[in-house]
């Protein structure tokens, strides 16, 4: 088989490397890839949001199996452009995508369905959501509707802040037309975690739980960032709690989009909270999450291929896959400064000394070459990933081989997993 992947992130090194130990695949194509990616598949100079490019590239070179990374080119269209060619790819249409593309419309479906979430409302005009905000309070979390690059919630803890994301996001248009709506929403308190499936619109199976770290800083300080690291699987989700999470989230929600005439076929991550024992969905996403992948795929015993042909199939049921008991983790190097501004074209170091480590993979977000050297291209730049026999282990082992790798202004998180060490039951 011929396999595309498109993307160029950490996400997207995890996926080419676990699609590389298929024995079915032959040649692996990632668009636009990155320095790790070209280790295994040719990178081919076609942004992840050109989609009729990367559709007639696809038609050019027969391939058997787009897989999608990143949400734009999903929100875009990029399934029905492969669909219209007669080519297969794996992922949700552009009328299921907008569970991502629209935070309104997936709030107004968790409502029409009765899954729990945080109560809010809609707005288009500065001053109704002004006026809402001081009849509710702080804190309270203000979202854009549409796509701003992670960026659109805003948790707020005071009034001025509140008022300034509005004012940010629907007079000032800091988003531009991903900010003509909001939702202002409850402060929901608890511990997150990411719950991601492949379903092909009938069934639906859960890969491993797992938790992210969005903010830059120790103990969930600073910013919030694209994920400074994750571990799988996530404890506070009990076998108990999954259980309650498939019968009361993912099964109502993918039922639900089948009768709205929206039909998911792909992966659908859910980002949830939760507090002794309540579930609330925070949002939802329509493809893998990155970093939570680069965990979840170390763990992954089956070869990914079948399973996402089944899911262009429609034979899910057909499917079984194997998990390793072993938890991983994965810790994301980052430039400095990320994520504000940061420089790039520094020269990374050390890589090959955690080349042999057993257990470790090192997965390319923001690299490049430049001479034959890898360089750093990104904010987050990489992302070390390591299994261990327990979760302290995977931990000590993550950050061994992190140790090894240097470059100038090189920053990470140095509390990567240690919540699942906390964490007995919520
Ligand atoms: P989202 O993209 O909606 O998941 O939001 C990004 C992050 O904002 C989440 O991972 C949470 O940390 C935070 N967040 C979103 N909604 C809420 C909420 N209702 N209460 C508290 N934090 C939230």
């Amino acid at each position: 088989m011929k396999v595309l992947v498109i993307g160029g992130g950490g996400r997207e090194h995890t996926l080419v490397w676990k699609v590389a130990q298929s024995p079915k695949v032959k040649k692996i194509y990632c668009a636009p890839g990155n320095a790790g990616i070209a280790e295994y598949a040719e990178c081919i100079s076609i942004k992840a949001d050109d989609i009729e490019q990367l559709a007639s590239f696809s038609h050019h070179k027969n391939i058997d199996l787009a897989i999608v990374g990143p949400e734009i080119p999903l929100t875009l269209g990029i399934v029905d452009e492969f669909e219209s060619k007669g080519l297969r790819i794996c992922g949700p249409d552009k009328s299921a995508s907008v569970i991502e593309g629209s935070k309104i419309f997936s709030k107004d479906l968790l409502k029409k369905y009765n899954i729990p979430t945080a109560p809010y409302a809609t707005f288009n005009s500065p001053d109704e959501a002004m006026s809402y905000l001081k009849e509710k309070g702080t804190p309270a979390v203000i979202k854009a509707d549409g796509l701003a690059a992670g960026k659109g919630v805003i948790p707020a803890q005071s009034m001025d802040k509140a008022e300034e994301a509005i004012d940010n996001i629907l007079t000032k248009k800091i988003f531009g037309a991903a900010g003509d709506r909001i939702i202002i929403e409850e402060f929901l308190t608890g511990e997150e975690a990411s719950f991601i499936v492949f379903t092909d619109g009938n069934t639906i199976i859960p890969m491993p739980t797992s938790q992210d770290h969005k903010p830059i800083h120790d103990n969930d300080q600073g910013p919030n960032t694209g994920g400074m690291g994750a571990y799988s699987p996530a404890p506070v989700i009990t076998e108990k709690l999954q259980q309650k999470i498939m019968d009361e989230i993912m099964y109502p929600i993918i039922r639900g989009m089948a009768a709205e005439g929206r039909k998911y076929r792909g992966i659908l991550y859910a980002g949830l909270m939760i507090n002794q024992g309540k579930v609330n969905v925070l949002e939802f996403n329509a493809r893998f999450g990155d970093p939570e992948t680069q965990p979840i795929l170390m763990r992954m015993k089956t070869d990914l291929i079948p399973v996402l042909e089944a899911i262009v199939d429609e034979r899910l049921d057909q499917v079984s896959i194997q998990w390793d008991e072993k938890p991983a983790i994965c810790v994301v190097m980052a430039s400095k400064g990320y994520p504000g501004n940061y420089q790039k074209g520094i020269e990374i170091t050390g890589l090959d000394k955690v080349q042999s480590m057993h257990n470790v993979q090192v997965f390319h977000a923001g690299t490049a070459l430049k001479d034959n050297h890898v360089v750093t291209s990104g904010g987050r730049v990489l992302g070390v990933t390591a299994l261990g026999n327990n979760i302290e282990e995977a931990i000590n082992l993550a950050y061994q081989a992190t140790s090894q790798i240097q470059w100038e202004g090189a920053y990470y998180r140095k509390d990567i997993g240690k919540k699942a060490l906390k964490i007995s039951k919520y």
